[in-house]
């Protein structure tokens, strides 16, 4: 059975973003594969968070992975600073990874320019920690978002440097795995760019009706079209992208003719696409609520996780440890 590895940093509450780019895979996926989803804990340290905060995050991230369905039973649910075989993985695959390659990367980019004063190692040094946490499981399947992309060719670049180097045949490539083949940026409703939990603009699955609501109405939105047919600006497209994936094809169809023939009415249509988010979000949130009051059943969740993702994480470290000369004492 193929392996599945994927993670998310606690730096906050999921949003529809992080529900449909990666952990609606997850929850289909865990009924095929062998999954392993973890809670990237020591990833979010770049940002240099406060200890109650990260605790916090942790159990809010544990508590929503098994609210959208996540199940302990067939998925192998843990956090990652509980598997310390991952650091020891990332130091060796650091001794590969060449600093032009890694400072070229879009995504420490984009964060050496959020956080100028803080541009230290670990936001470097990202793309290889991301790889040892796949590679640590062999995995050959990670479901992630569009966002993504870049950081899985260097996890490919990665394993197949190390195969090179050492003249094995050890670690597999992983790919990218979407839903439907496809790859999903799931837009913020500010007018560009991604939803994302440091962006601001999310919709969380944790937001009651009023907040939704309130958040989907304020979307950003132009004057209309005056001509059929004319092309639909980003904040718009935005707006129907969102609808396209929360909403019925009916629903879409139905505003999608209506902008076409100029007859939209933006209010309408934000009203109907809350009132979808809504609907889908609210069985979600219901369970976010009950589970967040159940920390011994979190805890026992974590402790189970983290004992079988030792044992995979282990029996590989074992063979990159010979491989690479290092022999037991
Ligand atoms: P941050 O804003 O703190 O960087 P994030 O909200 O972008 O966080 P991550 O923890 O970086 O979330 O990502 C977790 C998973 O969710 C990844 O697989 C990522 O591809 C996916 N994801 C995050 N945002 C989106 C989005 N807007 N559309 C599709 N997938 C997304």
């Amino acid at each position: 059975m193929d392996t599945v590895v994927s993670g998310i940093r606690p730096t906050g509450n999921l949003h529809l973003g992080n529900y449909f780019g990666a952990v609606r895979a997850f929850t289909q996926m865990q009924n095929e594969y062998n999954c392993f989803f973890f809670i990237a804990d020591w990833h979010s340290l770049t940002t240099h968070p406060h200890p109650d905060n990260i605790i916090r995050s942790t159990n809010t991230i544990l508590a929503e992975y098994l609210a959208c369905g996540i199940d302990p039973e067939k998925a192998t649910i843990y956090i990652q600073s509980d598997v310390r075989e991952v650091v020891e993985l990332y130091l060796y695959l650091n001794m590969n990874a060449y600093l032009g390659e890694l400072e070229r990367t879009t995504s420490f980019k984009e964060k050496a320019r959020q956080q100028p004063n803080n541009v230290n190692a670990g936001l470097l040094t990202y793309p290889t920690l991301m790889a040892a946490d796949i590679l640590m499981h062999k995995a050959v399947k990670v479901p992630v978002g569009k966002d993504q992309e870049q950081n899985m060719e260097m996890a490919r670049k990665f394993a197949r440097r190390f195969n090179t180097i050492y003249g094995v045949d050890f670690f597999v490539e992983p790919q990218s795995y979407a839903l439907g083949d496809r790859a999903l940026k799931v837009p913020g409703l500010d007018g560009s760019g991604k939803m994302g939990k440091s962006e601001g603009n999310a919709i969380y699955l944790i937001d009651d009706a009023k907040t939704i609501t309130k958040k989907v109405m304020r979307a950003v939105t132009d004057a209309g079209p005056t001509e059929p047919n004319s092309p639909r600006p980003e904040p718009i497209t935005n707006l129907f992208t969102l609808m396209e994936i929360v909403s019925s094809p009916e629903v879409y169809k139905h505003f999608s003719d209506s902008y076409n023939d100029c007859s939209i009415r933006y209010g309408d249509m934000k009203k109907q696409l809350a009132e979808d988010i809504c609907s889908f979000s609210a069985p979600i949130r219901e369970r976010i609520l009950e589970l967040n009051s159940d920390e011994a059943y979190l805890r026992q969740v974590a402790k189970l996780g983290a004992e079988k993702a030792r044992e995979s994480a282990s029996k590989t470290l074992e063979e990159v440890r010979q491989i690479i000369g290092f022999r037991h004492r």
